[in-house]
Parts: C-alpha cells; sequence; structure tokens
C-alpha cells in the first residue's frame, strides 16, 4: 500500500499533525513507519477509518484512555462501549439539569438562607388509563427535589388530581424544614379540593415525597404507596388508608394476598370536600444510591411485590424503570389507572 505522509494523512483524515503527533505518542493511532533518520511519519490508506473515528471520539469529548479502548476492539465491542459511554453521558446530564433546576428555583424563591443541596433526584414519572376504565383520573409528577402520585375517584376524580398535584408544585418546599414545607403543600391541597363542588363522592389519594438537603419528607393520604429499594433490599414506607389494611398489620393476609381483598380499595381517608384529611408524615435521612418509588394502587395491587422489586432492581434508567413498569401492568392487564414515580437519589456537589 502506497505511503502517505503526516500531511497529506492529515488532509484526509481531517486531523491536525499536531493530533497525529499526540495520538502517535498516547498509542491511539501509530504510523504504519518511521523514518529512522529523518523521524518522519508515514501512514496508509487503510489506518483512515481508524484516524476517522479517534477524531469522533474526540469530538464526542470521550478520554483518551476510553478511545484506546474503543479503537482497540472489534465493531461491535466499540458499538456497545460508545452506547455506554452515551448511557454516561445522559445520566450526568440529568443530573446536571436537575442541580440547575433546582438551584434556580432557590433563587427564583428569594430564599434568604439556600440550603445547599447535596442530593437531588434522578427522577422520572409515568401514567396511563389502563385497559378498563374510561376515564384517566390518576396524576404523577417527578423532578429533583419532589415525587408526587394523586389517584382521583369519582365523577370528577381527575379535576380533584389536578387541583392537588398543582397546589403541591405551587406551592412546594423551598429552604427551611422540609417536612413542615410539604405539610404546607398539602395543606394548600387540601384548600384547593374544599373548592371543589362537593357531594358527589369524588376525591383524591395524595402520596408525596420531597427532597432538601440530605433530608426526604413524605407526607400520605389513601392508598398510594413509597417503596424504598436500598442495598437490593425492597422496603415499603406508607401504609394503606383502606378498611382492609389492619388484616394486613394483623398478620392475617401478606401484601399480595391484600390486593384481591374486597375491600381493600375501600378508603378510609383522603382529599375530598367537607372531609379533613389526617395526612401521615415522616422525614427521613436519604443515602446516595436509595431509590424511591411512588406509586397508585393500580401498579402495586396489579404486581407482585417480587415483579416490582425485579423492575427497580434490574432497570438502572428512571425513565425506562416507570415506562417498563406501565408496561407490565398492561400487560397484566391493567383494570385501573396506574401512575408512578421513580426517583434515584445522586449526591452533588
Ligand atoms: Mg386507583
Amino acid at each position: 500500500m502506497e505511503p502517505m505522509s503526516t500531511g497529506a494523512f492529515a488532509r484526509v483524515s481531517g486531523l491536525s499533525r499536531k493530533a497525529l503527533r499526540l495520538y502517535d505518542e498516547l498509542g491511539l493511532l501509530r504510523p504504519a513507519a518511521v523514518d529512522e533518520r529523518t523521524g518522519y511519519r508515514w501512514y496508509t490508506a487503510d489506518q483512515v477509518d481508524r484516524a476517522r473515528l479517534v477524531a469522533w471520539l474526540r469530538r464526542l469529548g470521550m478520554p483518551l484512555a476510553r478511545i484506546a479502548t474503543v479503537v482497540a476492539v472489534d465493531p461491535a465491542a466499540a458499538a456497545a462501549e460508545i452506547r455506554a459511554y452515551r448511557a454516561e453521558i445522559e445520566r450526568e446530564t440529568a443530573l446536571r439539569r436537575a442541580l440547575a433546576t433546582l438551584l434556580a428555583d432557590h433563587l427564583s424563591r428569594e430564599d434568604e438562607i439556600m440550603t445547599a443541596p447535596t442530593f437531588v433526584l434522578h427522577a422520572a414519572a409515568a401514567s396511563d388509563r389502563g385497559l378498563v376504565r374510561e376515564a384517566h383520573q390518576d396524576l404523577a409528577h417527578a423532578d429533583a427535589g419532589l415525587l408526587l402520585v394523586a389517584d382521583g375517584f369519582g365523577p370528577i376524580g381527575a379535576d380533584m388530581s389536578r387541583v392537588t398535584v398543582d397546589a403541591v408544585l405551587a406551592h412546594r418546599p423551598g429552604s427551611g424544614e422540609v417536612l413542615a414545607a410539604l405539610r404546607s403543600a398539602v395543606d394548600a391541597a387540601v384548600s384547593g379540593v374544599e373548592e371543589l363542588p362537593a357531594g358527589d363522592g369524588s376525591g383524591c389519594t395524595l402520596t408525596a415525597l420531597a427532597l432538601s438537603g440530605d433530608r426526604l419528607a413524605l407526607v400520605h393520604v389513601g392508598d398510594g404507596r413509597v417503596y424504598l429499594l436500598r442495598d437490593g433490599v425492597l422496603t415499603r414506607l406508607t401504609d394503606d388508608h383502606t378498611v382492609a389494611w389492619p388484616l394486613l398489620e394483623g398478620g392475617s393476609l401478606t401484601e399480595d394476598e391484600l390486593a384481591s381483598h374486597p375491600e381493600r380499595a375501600l378508603l378510609t381517608q383522603a382529599l375530598t370536600p367537607g372531609l379533613l384529611p389526617r395526612p401521615d408524615a415522616l422525614v427521613r435521612e436519604v443515602r446516595a444510591g436509595d431509590r424511591y418509588l411512588v406509586s397508585s394502587d393500580g401498579l402495586h395491587a396489579v404486581l407482585p411485590r417480587a415483579e416490582i422489586l425485579a423492575v427497580l432492581r434490574d432497570v438502572p434508567d428512571p425513565t425506562a424503570a416507570v415506562a417498563e413498569l406501565v408496561r407490565r401492568v398492561l400487560t397484566a392487564g391493567a383494570p385501573d389507572n396506574v401512575a408512578c414515580a421513580v426517583g434515584d437519589v445522586a449526591a452533588v456537589g
């Protein structure tokens, strides 16, 4: 094969002479020959593809050491490595986006003392009408600091959910004590619901998580649930406010058996005009790597606990995880609306 000078090869490959020298030194792209006397480098035409690949990977921002790995393996393995790099970029970007949103929110509220966020949620939400219900009354929301699920019922159940979620978002916790702030936001939702027409039996559940610093607050009314996946172990953090719940607490039913109990869906508490709910509330410390799931009963009454665990454990990306949970609910017949939010706790700073 005809040897090409460094200059000719630089033109064909789109790499500068300086870059070619660097890549030679780093072992990314060795010349086909080096003139011992003059030190001139010679390349061949069949090195152009590799040179262009190196140039594209550089443009992508891939670190040199990683480029060395990509160019050393066969095309299929190289493609897999580039996909893995892309997933890392997306995760990093999502985290930066989440942090930027959080900081902008703090500043736009003109909080006097800004609590430096030490953790953010890498989060996603999804909901679906399901395959049986005519109306879609479930709502889910997820962002860097908040996970919410509301499940409406009755003729104007969708309005109840909407008013509730909007009120919590409008009064979302800022600086200060996160549990008190989240409780105020839920009080605002209760007031919002009170303004809707009473008497037709409509209402909604609300399960909300808010993250501030290293504290996570949880406020809960109804039969939505919060699960925590930590170190591979799934823990339920909420009790259902239903007529059937004491059977589980008394030990006569398991969580999966409760799902088919006739009084499982009879709520003892909800956001509904004329009834003041007594929300459960708790605050806990988060750890990097914690994964939280907030779900409506259309998810946890349909999927067995082991299946929820499997998805949360095996699907690392939150957007893919909520999509997979909803997909499995649909496969299982989706008798109810379904909503869920997944948030992964990530350290920042
Ligand atoms: Mg439901």
